[in-house]
């Protein structure tokens, strides 16, 4: 499992989500630990007191020794499709502690910020089709900026999706073609 879900976050690293997402599909959200590994064990076992988004993995590795190695190797038996729900599920809800997936919270950290700046284009698509999701900071201000470059869209819909008004979404996408238009460069 260890190599592939490597890939599969080495994918993810270049913006292509696609294949870690499409991976932990294969293991329903509903129930999804049932088929883990680590059913039975000590939760506390894979929480190592060293180890934070902040640190560097080779010390934390060093320190923590074969309590890591454990860990690290019950993870490697994992499912792969259960490893790809895992490390979603913990970026999902931010959960910045603890090894998933056979990846040391030192070692998700960049994968969070990039899920973070992660736009789901299906989901801005679906909010401006008026369907209510929750999206990230950076896929509301996606959403904004198409009300704001493309007049055909309905602005109606996409407030309903986003959950605020529609007079308050015109103000925002006011501000955001104002802002656009203070970028760029003065032609003469
Ligand atoms: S990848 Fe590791 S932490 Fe995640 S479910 Fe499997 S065994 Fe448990």
């Amino acid at each position: 499992m260890k190599s592939d879900i490597r890939d599969l976050m080495h994918s993810a690293h270049q913006g292509d989500w696609a294949p870690l997402l499409q991976q932990a599909e294969k293991t329903p959200r509903r129930n999804w630990a049932d088929s883990a590994q680590c059913v039975g064990e000590d939760p506390d076992s894979f929480v190592l007191t060293t180890d934070d988004m902040g640190q560097n993995p080779e010390y934390v590795r060093r320190i923590e020794g074969e309590t890591a190695l454990r860990a690290l190797r019950i993870c490697d038996s994992c499912p792969l499709s259960v490893a790809a729900r895992c490390l979603t599920e913990s970026l999902r809800n931010d959960e910045r502690f603890g090894i998933r997936a056979g990846l040391l919270a030192a070692e998700r950290s960049k994968l969070r910020q990039a899920w973070v700046r992660r736009i789901d284009l299906d989901a801005v698509s679906a909010v401006l089709g008026g369907e209510r999701q929750r999206l990230s900071k950076y896929e509301r201000r996606a959403v904004i900026a198409r009300v704001a470059d493309d007049r055909a869209l309905d602005p109606g819909a996409a407030a309903r999706g986003l959950g605020i008004s529609r007079d308050y979404l015109l103000q925002l996408a006011r501000a955001h073609r104002k802002k656009q238009g203070a970028k760029a460069p003065v032609s003469n």
